[in-house]
């Protein structure tokens, strides 16, 4: 019998980290106690049906539909227990094969451009992270350098700013091939999506796709750019979709899996 849930009910989708207190939990799966594992749930209107989702980024996430009752999900997941007893070692093995995401980074890949940085990293007194460019693909990093929080938060602005120069010319000359006007480019890091498009006309892109191979990258900004003519994932866009990219369909199921190209820093939420 499970009896322990601890929920975080926390839309917008929160993510977090596989916590020590999560660790502990599926360890006592294991020894068949009765806790159950952390979970997130996210409640999706276009879900029709329960899903259970594990993975290194994420943790275990529960996707219900709208309206559906929590008090039913204790119940749902002693039904899974044996999957989730699998899915949640396979993570935890991962996770012990990965580097700690507190850990700096000596160099950073962005494969969409080809390119590889090498980062310095200079412990000095000031209050904040200052990051510079020095010549060709160095970056040097000082402030309070053993500050992980710190120096993640720079990075990712840092890679923000990097989007910016990359992603937006690289859309907008797509948008010019395919003669579909877009209104405007907008670039964060977010943990979801890879990119979305508005219907004002703006398209907003992931600054972690730089960290894709760039023809995943390229048949994202398509999809996103396609949306412009269908707001919607009918037959019609993705025939639209196809005519420009042709392996649209392989790229789709590629991108499943392309949080593996995120590095363990970037995926830290602290
Ligand atoms: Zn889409």
């Amino acid at each position: 019998m499970w009896t322990a849930a601890i929920v975080h009910q926390d839309p917008p989708f929160h993510v977090c980290f596989p916590s020590d207190r999560m660790l502990a939990a599926w360890r006592a799966i294991e020894r068949k106690s009765i806790l159950l594992p952390d979970y997130t749930i996210r409640e999706s209107t276009r879900a029709k049906h329960v899903r259970f989702k594990v993975s290194l980024a994420d943790g275990l996430v529960i996707v219900i539909p709208a309206g559906f009752d929590h008090t039913r999900i204790p119940e749902l997941l002693e039904e899974k227990q044996a999957w989730l007893l699998r899915s949640l070692r396979e993570v935890e093995r991962l996770r012990a094969s990965m580097p700690s995401p507190d850990l700096q980074p000596l160099q950073i890949e962005l494969p969409s451009v080809g390119q590889i940085w090498q980062l310095d990293w200079v412990e000095t007194d000031n209050a904040c992270i200052s990051i510079r460019e020095v010549d060709g693909f160095r970056l040097q990093i000082s402030g309070p350098v053993e500050n992980p929080a710190a120096w993640r938060a720079a990075l990712k602005r840092w890679l923000i700013e990097r989007g910016k120069d990359v992603l937006i010319p690289w859309t907008k000359d797509l948008s010019r091939d395919l003669d579909v006007p877009i209104q405007r480019v907008g670039i964060r890091c977010q943990k979801t999506r890879w990119g979305s498009y508005s219907s004002k006309g703006t398209v907003s892109l992931n600054a972690q796709l730089l960290l894709l191979p760039r023809e995943l990258v390229r048949y994202v900004l398509i999809h996103e750019i396609c949306h412009a003519v269908h707001a919607n994932h009918s037959s019609q866009f993705w025939r639209l979709v196809r005519q420009w990219e042709p392996e649209a369909d392989a790229y789709r199921s590629q991108l499943r899996t392309a949080s593996q190209y995120v590095p363990n820093w970037l995926r830290s939420n602290y």
